[in-house]
């Protein structure tokens, strides 16, 4: 049976961009009408991830006015029209879209996938982009092998813990870093092999050298930008790949393209979207991530689920390193 939609709703605007003073709760916003091709979902869970921030502070351009939010889990109550991917009122899906962070957000059927029985509500709002990031990143920006030394930063943060319970499954050999010994701690439990504090080692090339027999980690997936990234270009081994994928600690300066023919490195600098653009493309990825989730028994860590109306405190966490895994709003 079909709900009816009310005309406003709660939902977290932005008018300019700044710090977390900018997250405006507002209770009289319209609720979307779904266009073409689009889904209209009551949210019950909406994920928070890094990129919000970067939206939030300017470091990447969008539209303002913007209701922030990339990702969401509810119940489709709406559609528009054409092509709906199969899509109707009363799904529960789970999406990747924008406008996620109020109680409805209206976005494309094509980036939408039916919630699995088999998770409880709340595991695949938490899942979705941290997890596709760390699947398509281990296959398609290197494809990891069995054996391959691999180096993880932010090892415990929400992409982190996807990557390290990935490796494992893959028969990788992961080191991981984190800032805290209890950050260091969920890495190892979620498959890292060897673990490292980032902030406190002293010879932190030397002691990558030392774990890899000198050799160094066919791959490394960072995502702190800045202060990573002349590390990653010592540890990695010659004809190694560094995958920068994030900017945690701002993002990484201009470079000479000549200094990779030091080692014959290759380096990328990916984002997810463009490993999941086709419909195609998203249902592939996504239908393998809830496989490995359900049948390899994944762990989908909740750092937290904040009400809607504390957004703010949520981004603060996050941007004060305070958090492991995945953080959620919930209208
Ligand atoms: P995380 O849960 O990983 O949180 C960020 C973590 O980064 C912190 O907990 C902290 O861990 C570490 N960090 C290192 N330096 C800093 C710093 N100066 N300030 C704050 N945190 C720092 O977030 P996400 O999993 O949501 O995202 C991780 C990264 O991946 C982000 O950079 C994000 O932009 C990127 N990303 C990129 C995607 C893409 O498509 N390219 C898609 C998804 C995410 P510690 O305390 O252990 O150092």
């Amino acid at each position: 049976m079909a709900t009816a939609v009310p005309k406003t709703m709660k939902g977290v605007l932005i008018e300019k961009t700044g710090g977390v003073e900018v997250l405006d709760y507002r209770t009289d916003l319209p609720v979307p009408t779904p266009k073409e091709g689009e889904i209209l979902v009551k949210n019950d869970f909406i994920g928070i991830n890094f990129i919000d921030t970067y939206y939030r502070s300017g470091l990447y351009p969008s539209p303002k006015p913007e209701i922030l939010g990339r990702e969401g889990e509810g119940t489709v109550i709406a559609t528009g029209s054409g092509n709906l991917h199969n899509l109707k009122v009363g799904d529960r899906v789970v999406y990747m879209g924008t406008g996620a962070y109020a109680e409805y957000t209206a976005t494309p059927s094509a980036k939408a996938h039916i919630v699995p029985a088999a998770l409880e509500p709340g595991i695949a709002a938490a899942a979705l982009l941290q997890g596709l990031t760390a699947l398509t990143l281990i296959r398609e920006a290197y494809a990891v092998q069995k054996d391959d030394w691999v180096l993880v930063h932010a090892a415990a943060g929400g992409v982190g813990l996807w990557l390290c319970q990935l490796l494992r499954v893959v028969g990788a050999r992961t080191i991981g870093t984190a800032s805290t010994e209890e950050k260091l701690e969920l890495a190892t439990k979620n498959g890292a092999n060897v673990v490292i504090n980032y902030k406190e080692e002293k010879d932190f090339v030397g002691k990558v050298k030392e774990i890899t027999g000198g050799e160094g980690v066919k791959v490394v997936f960072d995502s702190t930008g800045k202060d990573q990234f002349e590390n990653d270009l010592e540890v990695v081994a010659r004809k190694g790949s560094v995958i920068s994928y994030g900017n945690s600690s701002g993002p990484v300066p201009p470079f000479a393209i000549s200094r990779l023919s030091a080692k014959n490195l290759k380096i990328m600098r990916p984002t997810l979207f463009h490993f999941i653009y086709t419909r195609e493309e998203f249902e592939h990825w996504t239908g393998e991530l809830f496989d490995f989730i359900i049948k390899d028994k994944l762990n989908t860590r909740i750092h937290g689920i904040y009400p809607l109306a504390e957004v703010a405190r949520a981004h603060t966490d996050l941007e004060g390193r305070k958090t492991t895994g995945k953080l959620l709003l919930k209208p």
